[in-house]
């Protein structure tokens, strides 16, 4: 068994293809931790005092950003929500209970909100009833949409500062990608870990884990002990996207030359640094007429107002205020 690269004590656990080196588990874990915490530092994440709120699906990304952040900042000063999309045999009861463990543990408190409760319909319902519509809108479309509306409604109605998504290096490439095919040039600006606030009721989304490749925070996940039952969403293998095309190609090429994702990643937070536009291009977000959520520059209706005026023909208002540890 080859020893660990850089305590040259252990076994090693992990070959890291992307920079050559054998390490032990404790040398890897070390080494996640620390990059995640660099990058929070490179780009100000999070501010001293902050209060942090991670959106937590029971995924291991979720998972390892939680153990990550519970590490390296106060716990009370965290909280994690969990949306349930309404999706059958996606969500289940036993999934949440153990995500609400896994949380608690770690003296974490936790928010639960259902789509369905906040919005009026679930993910399966505005499905059904696009497809009764004719409606060509992929199901990723309408979760989504409104997965981040409820993250944004309860961090804002619980007063935290920032939202810990648990995007990957792989997710965030793909995105790059993805907005580059479709000449996405004010998408590419809006991604980046430097974009201005464009709203006061939007709250600053930040991404801890943007530059730790997917199959690291899957190695780090198994390592800590941590088995999610990974259930795939139903949807995704009915309406095969434009993501998972782009997602097979960076990994063919990812294979031949270990590293291109960081490469691609440090290359767009260079080009796509917000802070190199003039002041007349800078990215100012609009409000939404119906229901006053922030949308995209130029819009007087949020996508998730649209979406639900073309289903249903009216919108449904977030009916309760949150109130701390509120569950649903
Ligand atoms: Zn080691
Ligand atoms: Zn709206």
């Amino acid at each position: 068994m080859p020893k660990c690269d850089i305590c040259r004590a252990r076994d090693a656990a992990v070959l890291q293809a992307h920079t050559g080196l054998r390490l032990c588990k404790a040398c890897f874990f070390s080494d996640i931790v620390a990059r995640t915490a660099r990058e929070i530092f490179r780009y100000n994440m999070i501010r001293y005092g902050d209060k942090v709120l991670i959106g937590v699906s029971g995924g291991k990304d979720s998972f390892v950003l939680l153990n990550i952040l519970s590490q390296i900042y106060e716990p009370s000063k965290l909280g994690g929500v969990t949306v349930i999309e309404g999706i059958e045999g996606y969500n289940r009861a036993e999934h949440i209970d153990e995500i609400r463990r896994a949380v608690r543990e770690r003296g974490v408190e936790i928010h639960i909100v259902s789509i369905k409760d906040l919005w009026g319909a679930s993910v399966d319902d505005m499905v059904r009833l696009s497809i009764e519509k004719g409606q060509r809108i992929s199901p990723c479309t309408y979760c989504g949409i409104h997965r981040r509306k409820s993250i944004n409604l309860v961090a804002r109605e619980l007063g935290y500062d920032k939202v810990a998504t648990a995007h990957n290096l792989d997710d965030e490439a793909q995105t790059i990608i993805i907005n580059i095919l479709r000449g996405d040039t004010a998408r590419l600006y809006m991604n980046h870990p430097l974009r201005p606030k464009g709203s006061e009721l939007f709250i600053d989304r930040i991404k801890p884990l943007r530059k730790i490749y997917e199959w690291e925070t899957a190695k780090y996940a198994y390592l800590a002990g941590y088995r999610p039952q990974e259930v795939e969403c139903p949807y995704l293998e009915l309406f095969p996207s434009l993501r998972v095309r782009v997602r097979d190609m960076i990994y063919r090429i990812e294979a031949s030359r270990p590293g291109s994702m960081l490469r691609l990643l440090e290359w767009f937070d260079r080009v796509f640094d917000p802070s190199r536009l003039r002041a007349s291009e800078s990215i100012k977000l609009s409000t939404c007429i119906i229901c006053g959520e922030p949308t995209s520059p130029g819009r007087t209706l949020c996508k998730s107002c649209e979406l639900q005026i073309g289903l249903l023909g009216k919108v449904e208002i977030a009916k309760r205020t949150m109130k701390r540890g509120h569950s649903i």
